[in-house]
């Protein structure tokens, strides 16, 4: 775990906020999906000493719109000093190889760099961050902290879907694990990064705050 460094300051922009459609059969019955792609996060550093950070790098097929996205915040991938993977589901991290200069860390088993030219280095030790352990959606899930213009920040990967828990769904399959994990993040957060689906903060938060609290493994 680490904690945040004194000065460290960091501009959290989502770079591309999360999709998952789902297909449906004919009876409305989840049998896939049809686009699926992470949420990828950049948070910026403030101060040029100190590193950018991503979060997450979508699936496949999204290089294209990382790069523009980068070039708004007048940022190359190159200019990424750390990449961190909340989990190793591939909508998570297909992209991280664009990211040459970048140590990388994930929370698992790490099977995208086959040829290890990207440094692997262990979470405690990125600066102006905290990493927290989020499991349920996978065993070892982390989700990511960032305090920025006074609010806290949880870039939550896969560890809270709004739509599901809405549903009623509880992970996959469902486990106490991963309702432990969604009330961590939802009593800790001003703002909530999920790894599919839109932003929430303000009375959406509240909103499912309540739905949090009502899950319960069937
Ligand atoms: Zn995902
Ligand atoms: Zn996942």
């Amino acid at each position: 775990m680490y904690y945040f460094r004194e000065g460290v300051r960091m501009k959290v922009v989502v770079l591309i906020e999360g999709v998952h459609e789902d297909k449906l059969d004919d009876e409305g019955k989840i049998i896939g999906c049809t686009e699926i792609c992470g949420a990828i996060t950049l948070l910026k550093a403030e101060n040029e000493k100190e590193e950018n950070i991503i979060v997450d790098t979508g699936n496949r097929g999204f290089e294209q719109e990382i790069i523009t996205a980068l070039k708004k915040e007048g940022l190359k991938p190159e200019d990424v000093g750390y990449v961190i993977n909340t989990h190793s589901h591939f909508d998570h991290l297909a992209n991280n190889y664009l990211f040459k200069n970048a140590k990388v860390t994930a929370s698992g088993i790490w099977f995208n760099n086959p040829d290890r030219s990207l440094d692997l280095i262990e979470p405690a030790n990125i600066p102006g961050i905290e990493i927290i352990s989020t499991p349920g959606h996978a065993p070892s899930h982390i989700s990511v902290i960032v305090k920025s213009e006074g609010k806290t920040y949880v870039i939550a990967g896969d560890a809270m879907h709004e739509r599901y828990i809405k549903e009623g769904l509880v992970g996959f399959p469902p486990n106490q694990d991963y309702i432990d994990s969604a009330k961590k993040i939802v009593d800790m957060a001003d703002v909530i990064i999920p790894g599919h689906g839109r932003v929430i903060q303000g009375n959406d938060l509240e909103e499912l705050k309540q739905a949090v609290y009502k899950m319960e493994v069937k």
